[in-house]
């Protein structure tokens, strides 16, 4: 399994809490984000989102080889 590069994904603002969502394929290292809702601009860690993102995948896998079981 492989992550869609054009999935988008969303990063909630640490000031508003909204949830903005980011393409995939722009997150490598560090990356500016501006809140379209409060305008509040911070920085995520691509890095960072990527291990979440892999153990995702990891749980997804994990629950798809529980269904196949059946
Ligand atoms: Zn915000």
């Amino acid at each position: 399994m492989s992550i869609n590069q054009n999935a988008k994904i969303d990063v909630p603002c640490p000031q508003c809490g909204k949830d903005v969502q980011q393409p995939l394929g722009r997150l490598k290292g560090k990356v500016d984000v501006t809140c379209p809702n409060c305008r509040t601009s911070f920085a995520i860690d691509a890095t960072q989102l990527q291990k979440g993102l892999a153990e995702q995948e990891r749980a997804i896998e994990r629950m798809l080889k529980g269904l196949g079981k059946k």
